[in-house]
């Protein structure tokens, strides 16, 4: 069969709150053009993140009854670490709340002022845990992934040759570890390879330094080598999962994404002194070390959310549905990223409002009018959201992009169709759109709480 269905029904639902496009209007203006202050029911379809919306299952609402709340040693943890071994078999394993947790306790213990971290792309909290300790965070993605336009199977690759030559020039003393973010959320979604995995090992084995994954999209990944690496066609995703970890020294994680849960995380590594470094780290700022700031039915959530995610209808249904939307909109004319990523689909906004100037923010323009024409939510990526310098100067980001982020399972093909029309609909009358600035702005991180207006508004 050609159509690749939801492998699964729909037992409850949620209610979308259906609104008209004059009601948008004053609901964005009211939260001066900024999409992160609207109220989320005003929202048709929520693409602004894949993180903590992912639909969980009825096995998943069963098993939160399974939770057991005792402080210490709960069974739900046992579940958890099994579920968790059963993919990533590392020595040691630290709950936490979030991704971002597990990335503070990490840097806090092993990261010193004169350090540096390569990665092939930090994300964005990543980066700043990295810079929070006085360390310097580089990311060095292969050439391809700058270019948005380009296809390439493996777009978030490491470039083993500048790895090389970083270490060289930094010295293996100063740099405490070596990451690879798979998927590379911040270069796209887009995947790395197992033989890079395996490259990016050889070198850090040649020269001491330990390998940790940043894991949050591990399944999306493994996927993908499926799909597009030779040798792998029929390796079962489990087992490439296995292989991919079996490569590394340790792992952040962040269950709300590819652990199918709506919170958690976890820190796993085989270094026994920085795991209890980091364990007691853990007890000082997240919960004693059996839950790490989780409640059991969250550990009982997570556990199987990890053995739904790695099943091979899921991954093709959700893989397919993301390429999906991307190869409807890029077929009329629409610039996007290429190929699709696993999480999110990513509109060009400079290519697609080329009268709009960078730093009148095209990627913000679009994300506003995609909500008030569809009442559909994307998140800009660009000179908004990067382009204000710590010196209080600006510039135009490397790119303007406009994130459709797809929630895990919660989607519709049908809904899809409707965000394909609504961008279809923008794109036909794109040179009525206008520019944009800032009226009011934080001094960091202003994409989430500036306001805007529109630049010929009085
Ligand atoms: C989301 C994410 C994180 C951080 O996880 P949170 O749970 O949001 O704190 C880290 N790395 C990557 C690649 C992510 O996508």
């Amino acid at each position: 069969m050609k159509t690749i269905i939801e492998p699964f029904r729909i037992k409850s639902v949620e209610p979308i709150r259906m609104t008209t496009p004059e009601y948008r209007d004053q609901c964005i203006r009211d939260a001066w053009y900024n999409l992160f202050a609207l109220h989320s029911d005003d929202v048709l379809i929520d693409l602004l993140t894949d993180s903590g919306t992912s639909t969980m299952s009825a096995r998943q609402w069963a098993s939160l009854m399974q939770g057991d709340e005792s402080y210490a040693g709960s069974p739900s943890f046992y579940r958890f670490k099994a579920a968790v071994e059963n993919l990533m078999p590392f020595k040691y394993l630290i709950p936490a709340h979030q991704g971002r947790a597990a990335e503070s306790i990490l840097f806090t213990v092993v990261a010193k002022p004169h350090h540096s971290v390569p990665n092939n792309t930090h994300f964005d909290t990543t980066r700043a845990n990295v810079e929070a300790q006085g360390a310097e965070a580089v990311d060095l993605v292969v050439p391809e992934g700058h270019h948005p336009e380009l296809e390439h199977p493996f777009k978030g690759n490491m470039d083993i040759a500048a790895l090389e030559r970083f270490i060289e020039e930094r010295g293996v003393e100063n740099i405490p570890l070596c990451m690879l973010t798979v998927t590379n959320n911040s270069g796209g979604g887009q995947p790395v390879s197992m033989e890079n995995i395996r490259q990016t090992r050889e070198v850090c084995d040649r020269h001491g330094i330990p390998l940790f994954i940043d894991a949050c999209r591990f399944a999306e990944n493994a996927w993908f080598i499926r799909q597009r690496e030779p040798g792998y066609e029929d390796t079962p995703v489990v087992d490439i999962v296995r292989e991919m970890f079996s490569y590394a020294d340790g792992c952040t994680m962040s269950a709300k994404k590819d652990g199918l849960a709506n919170i958690g995380g976890w820190l796993a590594m085989n270094n026994e002194e920085w795991a209890v470094q980091c364990r007691n780290r853990l007890i000082l700022t997240e919960g004693f070390s059996t839950y790490g700031g989780l409640a059991g039915r969250d550990l009982e959530a997570i556990a199987t959310g990890l053995e739904e995610v790695v099943q091979e209808d899921y991954l093709n249904y959700r893989i397919a549905s993301t390429a999906y939307v991307e190869r409807h909109i890029s077929a009329v004319g629409v610039p996007t990223m290429k190929p699709a990523g696993g999480h999110a689909v990513y509109i060009d906004a400079r290519r697609f409002l080329p009268h709009i100037q960078p730093l009148q923010y095209p990627g913000q323009s679009l994300a506003v009018e995609l909500y008030r024409h569809g009442g559909i939510r994307g998140c800009e990526i660009g000179t908004a959201m990067f382009g204000l310098r710590p010196d209080g100067k600006e510039e135009p980001a490397h790119m303007d992009l406009v994130r459709l982020a797809i929630p895990r399972r919660m989607y519709t093909q049908s809904q899809m169709d409707y965000v394909v029309e609504v961008v279809q609909d923008v794109w036909e009358r794109r040179e009525s759109l206008r520019g944009m600035k800032f009226i009011r702005q934080p001094k960091a991180l202003r994409h989430f709480t500036g306001r805007f207006a529109y630049v010929d508004d009085a």
